[in-house]
């Protein structure tokens, strides 16, 4: 029988500490690939077109929308953020797993559409820690932490749809929890 690959979805509020999470993930299991983004945010210092997103203007990614050729997108934090249907079908089809690193909305979409997937919530420790780690990271205005903080209050009311929830107290046991479950769902391929 055909071997498929299996779709891992990681959602959290931003500053719950994702990106460093999948950072070790992907370390640990180099036969998952990561699927790149598109969005029409503009790069942050130090971000590289086609490994950290693929950055696109407003119109293009419309055109995108219209033809239909996202599996999943969404507005985030004011800009459009989309993952290409072709690239994961395909890589699915390869046989290869992938992760996606996307917003609740989006990750809802692809639920929603029955595909087969693994969900996990990165969750932090509480709202207040989670506001501390905004404010220490320095890259927001206080205006855009204080958007961050109103939307993670709905992005953590959805953790219920998620099969996993790996709560961000401590990040190594963190880590620790979340390749478990990689190891756990990649056995099972
Ligand atoms: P950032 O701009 O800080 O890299 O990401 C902001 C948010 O957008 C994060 O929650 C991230 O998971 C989400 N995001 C990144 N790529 C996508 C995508 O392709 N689709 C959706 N729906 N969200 C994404």
């Amino acid at each position: 029988m055909e071997k498929k690959g299996k779709l891992f979805v990681i959602s959290a509020p931003s500053g719950a500490g994702k990106t460093t999470l999948i950072g070790q993930v992907l370390k640990q299991f180099p036969q998952l690939s990561y699927s790149i983004s598109h969005t029409t945010r503009r790069p942050r210092k130090g971000e590289i077109h086609g490994k950290d997103y693929f950055f696109i203007d407003e119109q293009g990614f419309q055109t995108l929308v219209d033809q239909g050729q996202w599996l999943e997108w969404a507005r985030v934090h004011g800009n459009f953020y989309g993952t290409s249907k072709a690239f994961v079908l395909e890589k699915l089809s390869q046989g290869e797993s992938l992760l996606l690193d996307i917003d609740v909305q989006g990750a809802k979409q692809i639920m929603d559409d029955n595909l087969s997937l693994v969900s996990i919530f990165i969750l932090p420790p509480s709202i207040e820690i989670l506001q501390q780690r905004l404010e220490k990271r320095g890259t927001d205005s206080p205006a855009i932490i204080l958007e961050r903080m109103e939307n993670a209050q709905s992005e953590i009311a959805r953790q219920s749809a998620y099969d996993h929830v790996v709560v961000n107290d401590d990040i190594k046991r963190a880590a620790t929890d979340l390749c478990f479950i990689f190891k756990n769902e990649m056995r099972l391929l």
